[in-house]
């Protein structure tokens, strides 16, 4: 039975009304979720908890049980928002899907990776503690659940052979690849081929950099929960980075996000 479509405010422990535990899904901005939200109001309704300042969407979307939100952009703020999916709604698992700058000399605008593991690549409390490692945590890299990663990135690969050439001829991109590895984490919109060239010389493995995945990763890593995360290429981190990403982000990045999802999420009902 659908879920009342009744927005409640402040309710710190919600009563979550899934069968399931959920699974956690979040972005950092509206458009990297695409029609998410309102696939899950057709599908099931959805209950809107706010808390912490987010809205935390509660239902079921591709058959799937869920808790849907926006991390807004940055470090804190994913680590705030993955927190509260952890803590308040008992999620069993995090994925998050957005854009990023592709730094990797093989990833174009278009492409899309899915993270094998996340560093911050702006921490460094070195000499104390070795570049990018959390002091008192002695990790550097997160590892993304391998399940997850490999069921997003079958995702991915039915997505590009069902689509790729239609969705490349619709947005005058190439066809879309989907690469797996490093992904790179900091405060930081990189915006110039010398900052790629500073990514690329200290961590020569990275396929993209964005704002919030290895912040999520961390959060995940530290309370035990699993979590994944996939980023479509919206710019390549130079100085063309921001109209490239505003223009992906507006136009495609909705479109991929549906792609993606709607056949993870099919896929985990029947497995
Ligand atoms: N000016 C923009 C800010 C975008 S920040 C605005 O006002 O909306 C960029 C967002 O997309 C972040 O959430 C980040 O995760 C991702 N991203 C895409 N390209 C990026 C790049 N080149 N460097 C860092 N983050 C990038």
């Amino acid at each position: 039975m659908p879920v009342a479509d009744v927005p409640v405010t402040d309710m710190p422990v919600p009563d979550v009304p899934l069968p399931h535990r959920p699974l956690g899904i979040l972005a950092a901005l509206p458009q990297e979720l695409g029609d998410l939200i309102e696939a899950m109001r057709a599908e099931s309704g959805v209950r809107t908890v706010t808390h912490g300042q987010r809205d935390y969407h509660l239902g079921t979307v591709h058959g799937a049980p869920c808790v849907v939100t926006l991390a807004r952009i940055g470090k804190v703020a994913a680590a705030a928002t993955v927190s509260a999916l952890i803590h308040v709604f008992d999620v069993q698992a995090v994925i998050f899907t957005g854009v990023a700058g592709g730094v990797g000399a093989q990833v174009r605008v278009g492409d899309i990776v899915v993270a094998n593991e996340l560093v911050q690549h702006d921490l460094d409390a070195s000499p104390l503690f070795p570049r990018f490692e959390v002091p008192l945590l002695g990790v550097s890299r997160f590892a993304a659940n391998a399940a997850l990663a490999n069921a997003l990135a079958a995702a991915c690969e039915r997505f590009v052979t069902e689509e790729g050439a239609v969705v490349a001829a619709r947005f005058g991109t190439r066809e879309p690849r989907v690469h797996r590895g490093l992904i790179v984490s900091g405060d930081r919109f990189v915006a110039s081929a010398a900052a790629v060239i500073a990514l690329r010389d200290a961590l020569p493995d990275a396929l993209a950099v964005e704002m919030e995945g290895a912040a999520i990763a961390q959060v995940c890593y530290e309370y035990g929960v699993p979590c994944a995360v996939v980023r479509t290429i919206s710019d390549t981190a130079d100085d063309h980075a921001p109209a490239s990403f505003v223009s992906f982000l507006t136009e495609i990045a909705g479109a991929y996000s549906n792609a993606i999802l709607k056949r993870f999420l099919e896929a985990k009902r029947v497995s």
